[in-house]
Parts: structure tokens; sequence; C-alpha cells
């Protein structure tokens, strides 16, 4: 698995993110230790629900539809010709919005996180904190002042603490006073490289509309983040077969309600994030929850 694969940029001084010549390195790394396995095999063990020749190689995924996914990734497949599978939230080509997970990652990328947190702290009120957390909130929030945390603590106020009704309002506000511009545009993948992507052999598949622990929604709401997200990648982009990836993943992040209704809209297969193998097994038991390993659990993966 792996998200922000990118060069330094000098208007993004604290992001974070694997370096491109990393990434090389880890294919190179990937190819000698292991193999990759072509989408033949993958499409052969799915198909058969044994990994038979596949058992032990490696398959690339990518989430989120970042730009760099094509600038550099796709383009650096191409040339050794692999393939990999592009898990894409659809609210941005929908809303044309950049997604409250990544502004909090552009935000944390571009300020100090006391300046962050400083900002927030203007149109932050406890309202906007359910009921239940008030008070671990309040104990933390008291004993922040001399011990400042930065941007850990932004990020835990704006994922942990408050309320998905206020976090996208906080943003912009938090966004606008630091005079902030967020370019959807350039921040994805355009739909026309998507398809081109498709065309050489990727797999593109749905990551919800908009990315939410989907565990924390209704049955309802997670059907429509499914539905919707499918719907709108059916209509720009031929898809030969549904697949899916768990937004953060994680068996918290998902649950029996996600499940089912992924089984029932006819995706054949989505991913987790849980370190180990697929094994034969997984392909019949946890087809709709495989296993992953996130890159940096390997040689050259780590961001910095
Ligand atoms: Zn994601």
């Amino acid at each position: 698995m792996y998200h922000y694969i990118r060069k330094f940029d000098s208007s993004l001084p604290n992001f974070r993110f694997l370096d491109v010549e990393n990434f090389k390195k880890q294919l190179d790394f990937f190819q000698e230790q292991f193999g990759f396995l072509t989408k033949d095999e993958f499409l052969n063990a799915l198909a058969k629900k044994k990994l038979g020749s596949a058992k032990g190689k490696v398959l690339l995924t990518f989430d989120d539809a970042m730009s760099c996914h094509y600038d550099y990734v796709y383009k650096i497949l191409s040339k050794r010709d692999l393939w990999g599978i592009f898990y894409v939230p659809t609210q941005p080509y929908q809303k044309g919005k950049v997604l409250d997970v990544h502004r909090i990652h552009l935000l944390c990328g571009a300020y100090s996180g006391n300046e962050l947190l400083s900002t927030l702290n203007v149109f932050l009120n406890e309202e906007m904190i359910p009921d239940e957390k008030r008070e671990e909130f309040r104990k933390k929030t008291y004993t922040r002042q001399s011990n400042y945390e930065g941007i850990s603590e932004f990020k835990r106020i704006l994922n942990y603490f408050v309320s998905y009704d206020y976090r996208e309002q906080l943003i912009d506000s938090v966004a606008l006073e630091l005079n902030y511009v967020f370019q959807t545009a350039k921040f994805y993948i355009p739909v026309d490289k998507l398809n081109q992507m498709q065309l050489k052999g990727n797999i593109i598949g749905s990551h919800t509309v908009s990315h939410p622990v989907m565990s924390k929604l209704s049955k309802i709401e997670q059907n429509e983040e499914i539905e919707h997200s499918f719907s709108f990648l059916g209509s720009n982009l031929k898809l030969d077969l549904k697949t899916y990836c768990h937004p953060y993943g994680g068996f918290h992040s998902f649950n029996e309600e996600t499940i089912r209704a992924l089984s029932e809209k006819g995706v054949a297969f989505s991913f987790n994030v849980e370190s180990r193998d697929i094994c034969d097994e997984d392909l019949t038991s946890s087809i709709q929850f495989l296993p992953r390993y996130d890159c940096n659990e390997f040689p050259f993966g780590k961001a910095s």
C-alpha cells in the first residue's frame, strides 16, 4: 500500500511523502526478493480461489488518486512493464473540493504545528466536540498550554475530537485565515488520465465517495458511499471488475454492514490493511478485507 510518492516541494516544507527515488529502489528490492505477479496471475488466483503461481509475489496498490500517482508512479510502472491497483475517492471529482483528510495533510505540510493550533483555536468551541468526548478534550487542552504537541495535536482535534458536522467548516476557516488555497484539479488524477492508466493495464477501484471511517456511519450512509462511488467510476471509466479499498484500513475502520454492502454490490475483492501475506483461504473467507502491508514495512519505504 502506497500513498504520497513525490519529490520535495518547497511550498510544503513539512509534508510527509515517500521520495520517488526511494520508490524506485523499493521496486528494485521487490523485484529481486519476491518478483511481481502479472495481472493474469492475479485474475486467475481470484477466479480459482487459489494463489498458484501468484504465491509470495508482490502486488502494488495506491490509495487516494493523488496526481503523483499519474505523474510519477504510472510512468515508472509503465517503463518497467508493471501494473497496479489505484483506489479513487470520488467526492473531489463530484464536488470539486479536496477531501478533508488531504486538506489536513496539506496544511500540516505548509505550516508549523503552533501556527495551525493557534489558528484553529480561534474557531474551535466546545460545542463542536460531542458530549462523550468533551471531558477528555478539556483535560487534554488544559495540559496543552505548557506543552504544545503541534502537528499531532492539530490532527487529533480534527480527526478525533471534532464532530464530522463541523470539521469541514473548521478546515475552511483555518485555511482562509492562513490564506491557503487548495487546488483540487492539481491534487488528484484527472479522469482522462485515470482512463489512460486503466487502458494500459492498471485497475481502478473505489475508495468510497468522501473517505470516511465507514464503521462510524449508518447502514444507509455506508451503502451510499459505496454505491455512488461505483456509479461515478462506472460512468466515467470502463470497469471490468469492481474492487474496493477500506478508507484508513484496519479492522476498526469498517464493520459487517460494510462487508455486506460490498458483497451485495458484486464487488470482486477489497483491501484492508493487515500486516501479512494473502493466503489461499483469504481468497474465500477474507475476500472483502484482504490483508495488505504498508510500504513502510519494507526497505526504502519510509516517508520523510
Ligand atoms: Zn485512503
